[in-house]
């Protein structure tokens, strides 16, 4: 395409949001994540607009933008789907759908899956229909995920499956799992790992939610006594699982990365919360000189993530990809994210600790998002296991 062709695709592309995206789904979402569109059979919309507006992203595919279009996908290049994220953002639109299908799932099916699978599998996330959770983690394998005991036994035309996950991410919710489990235990550990997938009413599967801090309970511990899956819900081959489960992972560290680019721009930044707490001093700058020199330290964090993403994404559309930059900017955009929290809190002085949603609707999400970046700095692989994968892999330090 030309750069007039890209021209015409984004002025087409912000007509089309002005005419579709309801004023409803052009409000900031809630910070803690309740109004969010996971889809699945068990969802429940909390409007006729947010049904409306996965609907109408659906039809064209732009929920899964950059996914075949045979598949129900958008179809776009990299630099169309751009265009379409930078147009949503620029008039607020919300993702009407986000989860594990849409972040992980799908693309390591695209790249993994066999015909069926992803003509089973890949329409019904990009519509919503389906909702999938993530069981790698188990107790004793988190960071050491490869040390996973999970165990499938091969009965013929099926696996009996045996074993417990851990962290599951709306294990309750869900209508499907993406697994790792262990078919083989006689070779190094990376090998004898597969890759499954399963209906969550299979018999023999329960989920335990696990209440936490928040008061919320997004995790479960998963349990799997004797659940029968069928090969064809093998992907790849059998002990190919460690591979698709790292490019799984790469994945989903680049959505958390990015992940504050994804929502709409906060109504305030940082230099007005800032600026309204402590004023100005005479040439207008933050009248607080610490404040000053964390709030620019954090601009200018904001500011070389944006350029090295930039120039990664620009390298990747040249054909020059590199899944270790997904490492680095999990490392750096999750970090970025923790301190920035942090400073808006500490912005808000002893406000903000307001916990109660109902009297401080505003305040009361620092607190929340504060805890989830917390979170996100672990999820997909600890900011430690981050770092110890950018020495090894991108700088190539010695192990010792
Ligand atoms: C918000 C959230 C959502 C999650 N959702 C899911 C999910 O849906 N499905 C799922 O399967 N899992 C999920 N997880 C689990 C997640 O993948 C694990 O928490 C993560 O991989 C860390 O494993 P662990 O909790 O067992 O910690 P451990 O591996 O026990 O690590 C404990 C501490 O030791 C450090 N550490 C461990 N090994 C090393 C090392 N070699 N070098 C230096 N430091 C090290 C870690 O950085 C960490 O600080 C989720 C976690 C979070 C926080």
């Amino acid at each position: 395409m030309t750069a007039q062709d890209y021209d015409t695709f984004r002025s087409e592309t912000r007509q089309w949001l002005e005419e579709n995206c309801p004023a409803a789904m052009r409000v900031t979402p809630r910070k803690d994540g309740s109004d969010n569109v996971f889809g699945g059979t068990q969802f429940e919309f909390q409007s006729a607009e947010q049904r409306l507006w996965l609907q109408r992203m659906a039809e064209r595919g732009w929920t899964a933008p950059d996914w075949p279009a045979k598949y129900g996908g958008g179809g776009l290049d990299a630099q169309q789907t751009k265009i379409l994220r930078q147009e949503m953002r620029a008039l607020g639109c919300r993702d009407p759908l986000i989860g594990h299908g849409l972040w992980m799932l799908g693309p390591a099916l695209l790249e993994y899956g066999n015909e069926q699978q992803k003509q089973q599998h890949i329409p019904d996330i990009v519509h919503g229909r389906i909702r999938w959770c993530q069981g790698y983690s188990e107790p004793g394998a988190g960071s050491d995920l490869a040390s996973l005991r999970c165990r499938a036994d091969d009965m013929g035309d099926h696996y009996l499956v045996n074993g417990q996950k851990c962290w599951t991410s709306d294990g309750d919710k869900a209508d499907w799992m993406f697994c790792l489990v262990r078919t083989d235990s006689s070779g190094p550990k990376q090998q004898g790992i597969s890759f499954v997938l399963f209906p969550m009413d299979t018999p023999g599967v329960s989920v335990r939610p696990v209440p936490l801090l928040t008061g919320q309970a997004h995790f479960c511990d998963t349990f799997l006594e004797n659940v029968k899956v069928p090969k064809e819900n093998l992907v790849g081959e059998e002990g190919q699982g460690w591979t698709i489960a790292k490019a799984l992972l790469a994945h989903e560290r680049k959505m958390m990365a990015s992940m504050d680019d994804t929502m709409p721009a906060p109504p305030k930044s940082l230099r007005d919360y800032a600026v309204e707490r402590f004023g100005t001093d005479e040439q207008g700058r933050i009248a607080d000189v610490e404040i000053r020199r964390r709030v620019i330290d954090q601009m200018m964090r904001k500011k070389s993530l944006d350029l090295t993403q930039q120039r990664a994404f620009e390298e990747g559309m040249a054909g020059d990809i590199d899944m270790r930059m997904t490492t680095i900017f999990k490392y750096a955009g999750t970090e970025y994210q923790k301190r920035n929290t942090e400073l808006f809190m500490d912005l808000q002085g002893i406000e903000g600790c307001r916990w109660d949603a109902e009297n401080f609707p505003e305040e009361s999400q620092f607190p929340t998002t504060w805890m989830n970046s917390l979170a996100f700095t672990i999820a997909g692989g600890s900011s430690e296991v981050q770092l110890n994968l950018i020495a090894k892999r991108a700088l190539e330090l010695p192990q010792e």
